[in-house]
């Protein structure tokens, strides 16, 4: 499932036979008595785009902030740049280079959307992305830099939490259900920055519950299901039928599926 081939894919080129970004192994991780990862590998190169799809509580979030120093694995291990990084804390992983832009975004309310920014590039590796750069990649913040994040849409604040993340000039970034409450427009919209990411050198591992957004940007697809993985491979190995069986179950795949064109993960708000 994991031949590698070089070449222009959905979100962005890799080089095959490249050493890897990021190798994950047999990684366990407890939430107290609660086995959520159950041994997951991964190995991301770099310049991909590689998407963790899966059902709520599949584990997709823990594996990433597990990734990003926030929980201790029981076992297994994390290599970042050829360099074991499983007992690192948080910050250093971020100076390293792995950043993460956590589910619901957690801004500061009551800080501007400039102050925000700033925020992101206190401890900012040196770069390309400065808080100009994210203004031009989000045309529509240069009017709104002094207004504050509480009185912006879902679909803003998520670019604001994107660009206090690319401040901080990443060489792996993490992306927790971007989509998570918008509309499939704003989605497109926000996806819209990945190819300029990408150019910028920047690798992208990002959870995604919507399987056709996933399907659109990712180079490489896992998929999670009670803290195992049930899938993997680049969109063009997997059919409907594979990535339904691996979301769902396969026991409970015919009965659950919604059609792939709409998503899987079904209910979007507007915000
Ligand atoms: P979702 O899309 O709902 O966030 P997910 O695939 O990201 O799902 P996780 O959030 O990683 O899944 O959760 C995996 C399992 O671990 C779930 O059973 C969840 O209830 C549990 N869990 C997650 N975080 C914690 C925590 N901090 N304390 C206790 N249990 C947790």
């Amino acid at each position: 499932m994991s031949n590698r081939v070089d070449g222009d894919l959905p979100g962005g080129r890799y080089q095959a036979g490249g050493a890897p970004l990021l190798e994950v192994r047999d990684l366990v991780v407890h939430h107290g008595q609660l086995r959520a990862l159950s041994g997951i590998s991964l190995t991301v190169y770099p310049g991909e785009v590689y998407a963790l799809i899966g059902a709520n509580g599949a584990g997709k979030s823990t594996l990433l902030r597990t990734i990003a120093g926030l929980h201790h694995p029981s076992s297994g291990s994390i290599a970042y740049d050829g360099k074991d990084v499983t007992g690192l804390r948080p910050e250093k992983r971020a100076i390293a280079g792995i950043v993460m832009v956590p589910e619901g975004r957690r801004l500061f309310p009551s800080l501007t959307l400039e102050e925000n920014l700033k925020v992101g590039s206190s401890f900012a590796r040196k770069g390309p992305w400065t808080i100009d750069q994210v203004l031009e990649l989000f045309p529509w913040m240069k009017e709104r830099r002094r207004q504050k994040t509480a009185q912006m849409s879902g679909g803003e604040q998520q670019s604001v939490a994107i660009g206090r993340a690319l401040v901080a000039n990443p060489r792996m970034l993490l992306l927790d259900e971007l989509s998570l409450g918008l509309a499939p427009v704003i989605v497109q919209r926000i996806y819209a920055m990945l190819p300029q990411v990408l150019e910028s050198g920047i690798t992208v591992l990002l959870v995604e519950q919507d399987v056709s957004q996933a399907l659109r940007v990712a180079t490489h697809l896992q998929c999670l299901l009670e803290g195992h993985t049930t899938l993997e491979g680049t969109p063009a190995e997997v059919n409907r039928e594979q990535v339904e069986a691996a979301y769902f179950g396969a026991g409970a795949a015919a009965a659950a599926a919604q059609p792939l064109e709409n998503g899987i993960a079904g209910e979007r708000n507007d915000t």
